[in-house]
């Protein structure tokens, strides 16, 4: 049947993520007690204001027609005002936001809208899984420039200056990152804003979509440096800070011209947004920031915690995350080690080995550019992070 099927979806790699996610339910779903540590997605419930809010929207009943397909006005401008009051990035306007259908979408819609075929796109490396995929889709060619372990895995602008061609149209990375929980400070980011500034033609897709899961204290945003407004895409959504994955809202802050193409793009694909979800997403931006700051406090509990357990395991090397709620533990000391008759030689065997001696699931790093690691989502009770470390440190010890 494969024949039938499209070149560009046979050559697709499936996401990794929701992949592996998947497979956990399915065999929660028949019985295994299965940690899942594999999926990005915030444990608690999207805040009960935000709630309140979509629920009034369907009673007053005007949200019901297909929305303006950029987004709601109001909803656009309460975006560019917190750009402007959170950010710093003091050009930002209502025209300059595009809202989509969570922030994946949006990062679909820019590829879809600047890559011609061939074109050059430098990614930031450990990247999150999807940004590949959605290039090659355009046509694009992903060019990854790679951090590792010992600078937290964050590439650096001497990287992205030697990296660059004169087929580079783009450059993109998340801060704080997926799938290594790295934040660049403003200082490397001025000396990467540098680097763009000097060639003409160059974008920077920001991805931001962690943002109120810093804990630095300090999110800087490259499109409030001097210059850098017109050369930005700044990417963000509602997923991760409100914990909204489900009602998928994202958007960008762009360029006008980048933005009208977006719009297009979207005005062929989806119509837009779904408006219940903009109502709940204007409630998120305007409402009460707190419960968003104690979900933030949480998570640094959290790492704080399974930084002790992963250290406590022999063998298991990692740095210190700094947002978002990922460890991307380096697992190369296992290579070679055996348990009845099985022997690991890579991060993939040691997800597999994991997820059925451990029954913990996690996400080679192979699909995030860096095959030696694994992720780890600590977006999870204490209770079962503690269990899961445990389990994982007891398989682990078992490989000689
Ligand atoms: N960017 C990054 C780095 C992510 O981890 C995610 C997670 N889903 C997204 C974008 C997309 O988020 P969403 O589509 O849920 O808004
Ligand atoms: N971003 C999350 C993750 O990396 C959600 C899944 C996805 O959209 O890839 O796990």
């Amino acid at each position: 049947m494969n024949s039938i099927l499209s070149d560009r979806i046979n050559q697709m790699e499936e996401s990794a993520t929701l992949a592996m996610a998947k497979k956990a339910r399915e065999l929660k779903a028949q019985g295994i007690d299965i940690i899942s540590l594999s999926l990005g997605e915030p444990d608690f419930k999207t805040p009960k204001h935000i709630q309140e809010a979509a629920k009034a929207s369907i009673d007053e009943g005007k949200y019901f027609a297909y929305p303006p397909v950029a987004g709601y006005q109001d909803l656009r401008e309460a975006i560019a005002k917190k750009l402007k009051d959170d950010n710093q990035i003091s050009e930002a306007k209502a025209e300059n936001i595009v809202v989509s259908t969570g922030a994946k979408h949006s990062i679909a819609n820019v590829f879809m809208c600047m890559i011609n075929e061939g074109d050059e796109v430098v990614i930031f490396s450990p990247y999150w899984v999807s940004y590949a995929e959605i290039i090659k889709l355009a046509g694009g060619v992903p060019v990854l420039i790679q951090g590792n372990l010992e600078n937290n895995f964050k590439a650096t602008a001497a990287q992205l200056e030697e990296a660059l061609t004169d087929k580079t149209k783009a450059i993109i990375y998340s801060s704080p990152c997926n799938p290594t929980g790295s934040v660049f400070s403003k200082e490397e980011l001025e000396a990467i804003a540098a680097v763009v500034k000097r060639r003409e033609n160059l974008f920077v897709i920001a991805d931001e979509i962690y943002e109120l899961i810093n804990f630095t204290g300090k999110h800087a945003s490259i499109a409030s440096f001097p210059g850098m407004f017109e050369r930005t895409i700044t990417v963000n959504g509602f997923s991760k800070g409100y914990a909204m994955t489900g009602w998928r809202v994202g958007y960008i802050c762009a360029p006008v011209f980048i933005a009208k193409a977006c719009e297009k793009m979207q005005g062929q694909f989806t119509s837009g947004g779904t408006g219940i979800a903009q109502r709940a997403a204007l409630a998120a931006i305007l409402g009460d920031q707190n419960p968003s700051k104690k979900m933030e406090e949480a998570y640094l509990k959290r790492r704080d915690l399974v930084l002790g357990l992963l250290r406590d395991i022999p063998g298991v090397k990692t740095h210190v995350p700094e947002g978002a709620f990922y460890f991307f533990p380096d697992v190369t000391a296992f290579y070679g080690k055996s348990v009845e008759g099985y022997t690991v030689k890579s991060a993939d065997d040691i997800c597999l080995y994991l997820l059925e001696k451990a029954n913990v699931s996690l996400v080679t790093g192979e699909a995030f550019g860096a095959p030696d690691c694994v992720r780890l989502s600590y977006a999870a009770s204490e209770e079962d992070l503690i269990e899961a470390l445990k389990r994982m440190k007891n398989a682990l010890s078992q490989l000689k």
